[in-house]
């Protein structure tokens, strides 16, 4: 194993804290729902609370998987909770939320791999708060496209699935997913609703090279992936993958334009960057193009 690399002074906890960012946070006190926004510690979550963004976890916080990056626990997923569609669409009205990310972890242990339980919260989401956009950042399904049907028949705003890093360290950093499923996934999104804009997103610093970056962004571009989000990968614990490099906001800003070049429609690129970030803005700059 390598050397621990320091943290440089750009990986820095912005906290500003306001009224929005309270009011809310006593508000997920009083139910029982994740966020990744707290359960992965995000260092955003002052800025995405105050405005009102937020990423619920729905279908446990128990992951069947076990990628080496991750701060979710593995283990014997939860029993199924039908009421949580209901609940999750109840507290983003509360919130007031004006964008609003769902994701969940990988059932690999259901027929569906939890789809319907998406798709059903995108219906709730829809019933009660008509103007919050919806993005769902879904797991792989296992490759299923019966699967994947269900979440695009709701309709989702955004359909994300990250590819999380380049295809020679998939197999090292996500054991049991894989970069070329992946990829169809993306491309498969596209072909069931060719009008629901698709995201991936990257996370730099696991040992990947600066051509195998542009190589993703190709890959990406090629099964017509809209979004990209790029940034910082920060270990969870000692337990969990060591960071190989630490990006500089100038390399990431360089990212940036050679994603835009590559036709991306929106690309965000920084140190703090987490696949939901500003994710209202890019509702917002897909719609245009
Ligand atoms: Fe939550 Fe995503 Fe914002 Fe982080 S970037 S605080 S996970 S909405
Ligand atoms: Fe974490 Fe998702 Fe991997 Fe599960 S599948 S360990 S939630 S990254």
């Amino acid at each position: 194993t390598k050397a621990k690399q320091p943290k440089p002074e750009w990986i820095k906890i912005k906290m500003t804290n306001n009224e929005n960012y309270q009011e809310i946070k006593s508000m997920m006190r009083s139910k029982t729902l994740h966020t990744v926004c707290e359960e992965a510690r995000c260092p955003n979550i002052y800025e995405c609370w105050a405005n009102r963004t937020a990423t619920f976890m729905i279908l446990g916080d128990i992951c069947t998987r076990a990628c080496r990056f991750c701060a979710v626990n593995t283990g014997m997923p939860t029993e199924l909770d039908l009421q949580e569609p209901e609940r999750v669409a109840e507290a983003a009205e509360q919130m007031g939320l004006n964008h609003c990310v769902i994701t969940s972890v990988a059932r690999d242990d259901l027929k569906d791999g939890g789809a319907t339980i998406f798709a059903e919260t995108i219906r709730a989401m829809r019933r009660r708060l008509p103007l919050c956009s919806v993005e769902v950042l879904i797991p792989d399904f296992m490759g299923d496209i019966e699967s994947l049907k269900i979440v695009m028949d709701a309709k989702p705003d955004i359909l994300n699935h990250n590819i999380e890093t380049v295809e020679r360290m998939s197999d090292r950093v996500r054991a049991r997913a894989k970069y070329p499923r992946s990829m169809e996934l993306l491309r498969n999104s596209k072909t069931l609703q060719p009008n629901i804009p698709t995201k991936s997103s990257i996370m730099l610093g696991v040992g990947e090279e600066w051509d195998e970056i542009l190589q993703a962004m190709d890959d990406l571009r090629a099964v017509d992936c809209d979004i990209l989000t790029l940034g910082q990968y920060l270990q969870p614990s000692p337990k969990h993958l060591n960071v190989a490099k630490y990006y500089t906001p100038e390399e990431f800003a360089i990212l940036k334009e050679e994603g835009l070049k590559r036709g991306f429609s929106h690309v965000e690129s920084g140190p703090l960057v987490r696949s939901s970030y500003h994710a209202h803005e890019q509702v917002k700059s897909a719609s245009k193009s």
